[in-house]
């Protein structure tokens, strides 16, 4: 047990690649392109076949990679991507659409507020 515990924790081979580099491999098909020239299809999976970009991952089958995409592992990962702020620009509408919708609860609010004092 505590050997395969330590291989795991040496294990650097398969790490994948990290995620802003995953997101330039969404933007552009050019930049994945450019990753996968890197890797000899003889010695991937599938022959390279199949491949999920989000993960950074390659598959066997086919069967493999739709499985792998109905599975939690992916979803987490599709999530993960998607909730980090890609540009400035959409922190920016993120925290203006947090300012809005707490403006619409206190003005519910002083409502709720205001009916209570009339009767
Ligand atoms: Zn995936």
């Amino acid at each position: 047990m505590g050997v395969g515990n330590k291989r795991t924790l040496t294990k650097t081979r398969r790490k994948t690649r990290d995620l802003d580099q995953i997101k330039a491999d969404l933007q552009s098909s050019k930049h994945l392109a450019q990753y996968r020239e890197t890797k000899a299809s003889e010695g991937l999976p599938g022959l390279g076949k199949w491949y999920c970009t989000e993960c950074a991952k390659w598959f066997e089958t086919e069967v493999s990679l739709v499985v792998h995409k109905k599975g939690k592992p992916h979803k987490r990962r599709v999530k993960q991507l998607r909730e980090e702020p890609y540009t400035q620009k959409d922190a920016e509408a993120a925290v203006g659409l947090a300012t809005d919708n707490e403006g619409h609860h206190r003005r519910t609010e002083a409502a709720d507020a205001e009916m209570e004092m009339t009767t």
